[in-house]
């Protein structure tokens, strides 16, 4: 739930989560549709997804064992280099390092040498009897995020009070490496196509072909193009969305209709017990200044 999103907000979903799942076994238990439910609002719900398929993954193939080999744990859904190794450490003690943009900034800057130029599998290896000198890997792989979250901070790091400015090349450095990370964002256009009815529903669908929307339920979206035809379609309103790495431009259309595709049902655009998207929300706000 942390990945890409606030403490403060994720907070009442994780007690919400824990509270309703109390076992690996419960969530295993679990489908898509409630997961999603009580996911909605934190984005990124492959997470959610993929949270649901790995404790499917762990009740009924490792007897909701998590493993302690980095190769299996890769093998999951959802688990990368960085989980995988964030796992060995915290679950399993085991002597490894979960490399986030924190821990990678930390190891930067005490050689002073910019992250791209690191070759960090090279680096752990030499210096694993350093690294891993005593018995709390665990509590290790935790420090090194907290410290590079906390004191050698991405601006302004508390160099000063750091108990290791006598041997950081930055602190000493009169020429500090930057580490710039440029995010690379692409522009789109959108026109969506909303039919609505009187009783303030909205129709939705699953099947639209825009890849990271695929599987949510949407209006009619279609990436903007001159020979769409809108004559039939009223213009509602334009504003802008992110997701991630896409500044998307969007377009809203609407036509008051009872007769809908087959493959539309019909939504309230105020209330849901199904789950519905931030980014279908979002064209719920604008549709309902019609009403
Ligand atoms: S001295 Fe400053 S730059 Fe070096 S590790 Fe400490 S906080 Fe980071």
């Amino acid at each position: 739930m942390l990945q890409q999103t606030q403490v403060k907000t994720v907070i009442p979903y994780f007690n919400n989560f824990t509270k309703k799942f109390k076992t690996l076994r419960s969530l295993s238990k679990s489908n898509e549709k409630e997961i999603l439910k009580m996911w909605e609002g934190l984005g990124y719900y492959r997470r959610a997804r993929n949270l649901l398929a790995c404790s499917k993954e762990l009740v009924n193939k490792y007897n909701s064992q998590l493993p302690n080999k980095l190769e299996e744990l890769k093998k999951l859904p959802g688990i990368g280099d960085y989980t995988s190794n964030a796992l060995l450490g915290l679950v399993h003690n085991k002597p490894t390092l979960a490399l986030d943009g924190n821990v990678k900034r930390v190891f930067s800057r005490i050689l002073n040498i910019e992250e791209k130029k690191i070759n960090f599998d090279k680096l752990i290896y030499k210096n694993k009897e350093n690294l891993f000198n005593t018995n709390r890997n665990a509590d290790f792989v935790e420090a090194l995020m907290e410290f590079g979250a906390m004191k050698c901070k991405p601006k302004d790091p508390n160099c000063l009070t750091c108990c290791l400015n006598n041997s950081c090349k930055y602190f000493k450095s009169n020429k500090k490496v930057k580490n710039l990370r440029k995010k690379m964002v692409k522009n789109k256009d959108y026109d969506i196509f909303c039919y609505i009815n009187k009783k303030k529903q909205i129709a939705l669908a699953k099947n639209n072909q825009i890849s990271f929307l695929k599987n949510f339920n949407m209006p009619k979206i279609k990436e903007s193009n001159d020979s769409i035809r809108i004559q039939d379609w009223k213009f509602l309103k334009s504003y802008k969305n992110s997701i991630s790495n896409l500044r998307l431009n969007i377009k809203i259309y609407y036509k008051f209709s009872n007769k809908i595709p087959s493959s539309y049902s019909w939504y309230s655009l105020e209330k849901n017990k199904e789950f519905i998207p931030n980014f279908t929300k979002k064209i719920f706000r604008q549709v309902s200044t019609l009403f």
